[in-house]
């Protein structure tokens, strides 16, 4: 696989965040909206999927890939759309979204709404680890994805999704950990769990945690040859996280430039 490709792409896409490009009035956009369990990410692409912009914000409206706060949903998708407008200097009308493997109908369907309440067209509904391949182009080896709430995996073989699985234990679950131990608020543990500088510090505390997650991947690939994880998610950010999965599955572990963008990249891919 052409991983430096994905990276320099990442890369590129890291840049908009603080330095959104401008564009042509009505020029044609690719557009991906990721509604996570901690984030909700907007990413715009030009017709030849160069990064244009990338927006987030911080949103406890999902939950186990389910929409608990639609109106909430809604807003911040709508107020990330707009900020995205602005700074580039023309409208966004349609967008690709993704939800977790084995999302029902139903539950597909809320998330549509929640977009096209907030004025985007859905012209496409991939799941998640498709969206991520379509970044990675993995021929065969498993995405874990690392989150907020959840560690999900998906394994690949001949470029197909053959086998997901998806369990509690997530970034939500070190947070509460460096919550208790060093005495803070959620948020201020969020914060501190996420600093650069602090990440050294931090890692001890929450290795029991990432070897949990660890065993979760361990046991779902037991049935498939399995020879090389790809991280993706925030969680999968956290400084020598893969040292430990890969100590603890025995399994070739890659972790991409920025794990967090790569999804969200992916969606916006398939607009
Ligand atoms: P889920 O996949 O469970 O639905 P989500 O899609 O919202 O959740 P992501 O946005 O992939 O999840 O990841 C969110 C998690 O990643 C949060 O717990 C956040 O604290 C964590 N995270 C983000 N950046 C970093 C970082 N630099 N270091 C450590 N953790 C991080």
């Amino acid at each position: 696989i052409d991983f430096k490709n994905s990276d320099d792409l990442i890369s590129q896409l890291e840049k908009t965040i603080d330095n959104p490009k401008k564009v042509n009035k009505d020029e044609e956009l690719l557009v991906g909206v990721d509604l996570g369990t901690a984030y909700i990410v907007i990413v715009v692409l030009d017709k030849d999927k160069n990064p244009v912009a990338c927006e987030m914000e911080f949103a406890q409206v999902i939950r186990d890939g389910l929409v608990v706060d639609y109106i909430g949903a809604m807003n911040i998708v709508r107020k990330l759309k707009k900020n995205i407008e602005e700074k580039i200097g023309t409208e966004l009308t349609k967008a690709a979204i993704a939800v977790p493997p084995g999302t029902g109908e139903k539950d597909s369907k809320t998330h549509r709404y929640v977009v096209e309440g907030a004025g985007l067209e859905v012209v496409n509904i991939l799941d998640e680890p498709t969206a991520a391949n379509e970044v990675l182009h993995i021929t065969d080896g498993a995405i874990v994805d690392i989150g907020g709430g959840t560690t999900g995996l998906s394994i690949i073989e001949d470029k197909n999704v053959v086998y997901v699985a998806d369990e509690a234990t997530g970034g939500t679950h070190l947070t509460l950990v460096v919550a208790g131990s060093y005495k803070m608020k959620f948020e201020d543990a969020e914060n501190f769990k996420k600093a650069k500088d602090k990440q050294s510090e931090v890692f001890p505390v929450v290795i029991p945690v990432i070897q949990k997650m660890a065993s979760i991947v361990h046991n779902h690939i037991q049935k498939y040859d399995v020879k090389e994880l790809y991280l993706v998610g925030g969680t999968s950010c956290l400084q020598g996280i893969e040292t430990i999965i890969e100590k603890e599955t025995k399994v070739k572990t890659i972790k991409p430039k920025n794990p967090f963008l790569v999804t969200p990249l992916g969606i916006a891919m398939n607009c």
